[in-house]
């Protein structure tokens, strides 16, 4: 797995792993090489998202529950749900609390804005939360994320000055992993554990900004079965 995905175990039991483009390409979830590659991957009923960078969550009651759907968040307390979002550059985000609640996040600029982050936190504070613990997958970094000002601004209306962030050539850039702590922490979750990776210059991620890939690389949370 090394070589080809980020893994991180979370509390009560939930496991978080992101995969490298070598895995396979998730951008449609329902083409047979996908399912292919769902299977093994993590062979569970996969809760997938039509993602829309809104803030809609998802609570999936029986594992592969409204899979296929609008959203970009999925919350669960069943073991053996596997709740799956996809990304080129924006940021994955599995959630887990010791009770073994958990989430998965697909955070876009403009989904931290409309804030998906909380809405998640909360839905998973509604099933039983207490602590809420997050692992980040990987997602580009500010060098690579030159953002125009007007658009940076909203981002830091709403998450605070942390996301404010210079590209390689110095023009304004969104710093998209803290704009997910600052997320979380209005959320009052915490960030436990991040992927060193930037899709932007691994040549091993799909990234939108980098190579105009259509791919998307998959993460996946699930409790395991107790
Ligand atoms: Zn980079």
């Amino acid at each position: 797995m090394a070589a080809t995905g980020w893994a991180v175990g979370l509390p009560g039991g939930v496991v978080m792993v992101s995969v490298a483009r070598q895995a396979g390409d998730f951008s449609d979830p329902r083409a047979p090489e996908a399912e292919d590659a769902r299977r093994r991957l993590v062979d569970l009923p996969w809760t997938w998202l039509r993602q829309v960078h809104g803030a809609r969550v998802v609570v999936v009651g029986q594992p592969g529950e409204h899979s296929g759907e609008q959203a970009d968040a999925a919350v669960t307390t069943c073991a053996g749900a596997a709740l799956a979002v996809f990304t080129a550059d924006c940021a994955p985000i599995g959630l887990a609390s010791p009770e073994g609640v958990a989430g998965a996040v697909h955070a876009g600029w403009r989904g931290l804005v409309a804030g998906v982050v909380e809405a998640a936190v909360s839905a998973m504070r509604s099933l039983g939360a207490s602590e809420v613990v997050a692992g980040l997958g990987p997602c580009i970094a500010p060098h690579a994320y030159r953002f125009s000002p007007a658009e940076l601004d909203k981002v830091a209306a709403r998450l605070g000055p942390s996301v404010r962030s210079v590209d390689a050539a110095g023009e304004p850039a969104l710093d998209l992993r803290a704009a997910v702590r600052a997320a979380l922490e209005r959320a009052g979750a915490r960030l436990v554990a991040s992927s060193p990776t930037c899709t932007h210059c691994s040549a091993d991620h799909w990234s939108w900004r980098a190579r105009r890939d259509t791919g998307r690389q998959a993460t996946v949370v699930w409790r395991r079965a107790s």
